[in-house]
């Protein structure tokens, strides 16, 4: 799959009326910038387009996925799609996930955000599902994010392969940190979350410390910005919170 470069990513976002976010040209080229999956013409659309109709969790032909996870479960304190989403996914247009074997971290790469309401979050949250549906993509594209308060929000459903990593989506559950960390730190309660959210997942899902990717490590990208960065670096390494619990 060929790679994604700024300028590819900028005629993205503005095709998508990224602008309609509030966010500038400049800011939209640090933006997290990501893609749909191919490959989805042709899918037969289920009768009944909602979570419950996708297929249940399966090991695929030749997989070897050692976690049958449970998808549909979250972890405890996870504020639920339903409490901020205008829209159901489009199921349809995603490919099952089949299993997780790496996490990646990302921010959301628009203006700098410190509301620490749920209000605020919220609609920061629908404001990135309605941009990224509006590419045409089955749903928000991360399966969580996290704002400045420390809460995590279930975002696209674990049961669906996300769209954050235009050349690494299959097996890759993705979250995102609400705000630009190229402009501002996270806060000590957003990061314990992601530290939290993390091991939980790891955990449960099956997944090694070594797939814990920050976005930049997986393609040439800004995010998830210098600030997150620094602190994914510091909390995976020896001694680092994320590597002890
Ligand atoms: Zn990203």
């Amino acid at each position: 799959m060929e790679h994604m470069n700024r300028r590819d990513a900028l005629a993205i976002v503005l095709r998508a009326g990224g602008m309609a976010l509030g966010t500038g040209a400049a800011a939209s080229l640090t933006a997290c910038a990501s893609s749909r999956r191919t490959g989805q013409v042709g899918k037969p659309i289920p009768s009944d387009p909602t979570v419950a109709s996708v297929p249940p969790h399966t090991t695929p032909q030749g997989g070897g996925w050692s976690s049958p996870a449970p998808v549909d479960s979250l972890p405890a304190g996870v504020i639920p799609r339903a409490q901020w989403a205008r829209g159901a996914p489009r199921t349809w247009l995603a490919d099952p996930m089949n299993g997780v074997s790496q996490i990646t971290i990302h921010h959301d790469g628009m203006s700098p955000f410190y509301d620490t309401s749920w209000g605020a979050a919220a609609r920061r949250v629908e404001s990135i599902r309605a941009a990224h549906v509006g590419k045409g993509w089955a749903d928000i594209g991360y399966h969580y994010t996290i704002d400045p308060a420390g809460r995590v929000w279930q975002a696209r459903p674990l049961a669906l392969q996300g769209a954050h990593v235009k050349v690494a989506n299959p097996h890759n559950l993705g979250i995102c940190v609400l705000g630009n960390y190229e402009q501002q730190t996270p806060t000590a309660a957003t990061l314990r979350s992601l530290e939290d959210l993390v091991s939980t997942e790891r955990s449960r899902l099956g997944v090694s410390m070594a797939a814990i990717y920050t976005h930049q490590e997986l393609a040439p990208t800004a995010c998830p910005g210098r600030s997150l960065q620094a602190a994914m670096n510091r909390t995976r390494s020896a001694g680092g919170r994320l590597a002890r619990i």
